[in-house]
């Protein structure tokens, strides 16, 4: 008999705490967890290595041509990236890739480039998939559609300590103009805008550390999939 898998899509702004609760959630779950955010931030160094202008992004589509993408989940669930073979990962954490990532995102003919990849996970697993458009368009039939988001200087906070811990340099006050910038972008573009579906369920993690948000989002998912 087939297996039947399971997809939940988790949307939402930069810095809601997607990724870290989506790849825990995934753990408790046994879900493969799929960090479409990733995906746009390889194409965007591959913009940004090849000597584009941010502002020209839509330069990079003749370029896709010649782009290796790999995508590699490893046993503890960590996603990696490969782009023409290198492995990427951390260099697309660098808070300049976040910029190009939107950027390239933003056009129509790299969201083409990048949907059948994305929906291939969910075809051959039971995925947790997080991103902008993931309700919306990559799997409009999800089992669960989570909406994730807290409060703009709480997600700039975040960020900033991220960064921090990575190491990076880092002034709260550029990340939270950066982080507005973005999710404006995200929000008002053409081409698959951030925007919760109509099915997705608001979870606001405002105010909750990382445990807290996670047995929110549990209860949430949970509650929905035993109706
Ligand atoms: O999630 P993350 O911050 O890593 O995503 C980087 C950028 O990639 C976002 O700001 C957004 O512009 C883009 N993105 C997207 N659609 C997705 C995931 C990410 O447009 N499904």
């Amino acid at each position: 008999m087939k297996q039947r898998h399971y997809s939940i899509a988790i949307d939402g702004p930069s810095g809601a705490g997607k990724s870290t609760l989506a790849r825990q959630l995934a753990q408790k779950l046994g879900f493969l967890y799929v960090d479409t955010g990733a995906i746009y931030r390889t194409v965007g160094l591959h913009a940004k290595r090849s000597g584009l202008a941010l502002e020209r992004a839509e330069q990079v589509v003749p370029l896709l041509g010649s782009l290796h993408l790999d995508i590699a989940h490893g046993e503890d669930g960590l996603q990696h990236m490969y782009l023409n073979g290198e492995d990427v990962s951390e260099a697309i954490r660098q808070h300049d890739v976040s910029a190009w990532a939107s950027a390239v995102s933003a056009v129509p003919a790299v969201r083409a480039f990048l949907l059948e990849l994305q929906r291939d996970f969910a075809r051959t697993n039971s995925v947790i998939m997080d991103g902008r458009d993931i309700g919306t368009v990559v799997l409009p039939q999800a089992d669960v559609k989570v909406f994730l988001t807290a409060e703009p200087e709480e997600r700039a906070r975040r960020r900033y300590l991220e960064l921090l811990e990575r190491g990076q340099q880092a002034d709260y006050g550029t990340v939270l103009k950066d982080l507005l910038e973005r999710d404006q972008r995200d929000s008002t573009r053409a081409a698959a805008p951030l925007r919760r579906a109509e099915d997705a369920l608001l979870v606001d993690t405002t105010g909750l550390n990382l445990e807290q948000s996670l047995a929110l989002l549990l209860d949430t998912v949970e509650g929905k999939m035993a109706v």
